[in-house]
């Protein structure tokens, strides 16, 4: 039997912890002995309005059970930078982000208003961009921090209504896998999730027979082992629900070299080559976590200028 996985005086920051996913994330970390920032700006799904009660509940529950937390009202995209502010004033330190906030605004988008798109992108995108932006500097001097930025599906693999969305989601995912990259002498870690749970995002969108298998209870053991101090897991994308966990990567298919000469480089050469282009069965570049490398570059172009 391994170690129990402790987090005893980690200060951990959770937007949107007020409800959903962020609530048993909160009540989790502070049982294993963390110190927690329950963030909430309280509205509703398509976010407006705001309500302190959404953090102050959850905040209460943990300190009637003996553990430490302290509330935070502010948005993620206007005052990102007071979320951690608080997380400084009260516990001195900020270890583990995790970028839980978010909102829905779901219509086609041929139909799509500017500001349907922008403030979908603006709560989860830029949300997320200001927390890492205020958390970073703390991350770097101290040499550690764990950060976990919250895609979707959506963003992965595209949704009908989710333009907006996905566009946000997958947007984390590349800010993830630069702070990653950017993070990785400083002992910084950081992972994106596309979690699927049940909570007032999806109980009107799926069926109640699949809304029962999907407590949010089960997306939190994938998140706390990756944001243990012991775990070393970084710039990685993970799907999860209902207790299945599984990675995701990006793959790249075997390809095709051409002889820049411009008589033979021409769409019609894709349009001959098109089945090696997209061959996915031969992999020289497999499990992709880099652009291709400058070496491989110039290897590809010994092998073209040979064509
Ligand atoms: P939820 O609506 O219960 O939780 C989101 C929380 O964020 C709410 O409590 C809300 O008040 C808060 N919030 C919204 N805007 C905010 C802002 N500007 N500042 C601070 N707080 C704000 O939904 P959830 O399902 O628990 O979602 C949590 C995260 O998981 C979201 O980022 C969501 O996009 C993502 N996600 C959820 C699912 C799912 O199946 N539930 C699937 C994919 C991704």
């Amino acid at each position: 039997m391994s170690e129990r996985l402790l987090f005893k005086d980690r200060v951990v920051v959770i937007t949107g912890a007020g409800g959903g996913l962020g609530k048993v994330y909160a009540l989790e970390y502070a049982k294993r002995g963390a110190k927690v920032v329950v963030n909430d700006l309280g509205g509703t799904l398509g976010g407006s309005g705001s309500n302190s009660r959404a953090a102050d509940v959850v905040v209460d529950e943990i300190k009637n059970a003996g553990g430490e937390a302290v509330a935070n009202y502010d948005s993620v995209n206007d005052n990102g930078e007071r979320i951690i502010k608080t997380a400084i004033d009260n516990f001195g330190r900020v270890d583990i982000l995790i970028n839980n906030a978010g909102i829905l605004r779901d219509v086609s988008f041929a139909r799509m208003s500017e500001k349907e798109f922008g403030s979908v992108v603006d709560v989860h995108l830029n949300g997320g961009y200001k927390l890492c932006k205020a958390a970073w500097p703390y991350m770097l001097s101290q040499k550690f921090g764990r950060i976990i930025n919250t895609a979707s599906p959506a963003g992965l693999f595209g949704n009908f209504g989710q333009a907006n969305y996905s566009a946000a989601k997958l947007g984390l995912v590349g800010l993830a896998e630069t702070l990653a990259k950017e993070g990785y002498k400083y002992n910084i870690r950081v992972n994106s999730i596309a979690p699927l749970a049940r909570s007032r995002m999806t109980e009107n969108v799926l069926p109640p027979h699949i809304l029962k298998q999907l407590g949010p209870e089960k997306i939190v053991p994938l998140i706390l082992f990756l944001t243990h101090e012991t775990t070393q897991v970084t710039n990685s994308i993970f799907e999860l629900a209902a207790g299945f966990y599984g990675q995701l990567r990006w793959e790249r298919s075997a390809g095709q070299i051409f002889n820049p000469n411009p008589e033979t480089f021409t769409p019609e050469a894709i349009l001959n080559k098109w089945k090696c282009i997209v061959d996915f069965k031969d992999k020289p570049f497999n499990k992709v976590q880099h652009p291709i490398q400058l070496s491989d570059y110039n290897d590809l172009i010994t092998k073209a200028k040979k064509l």
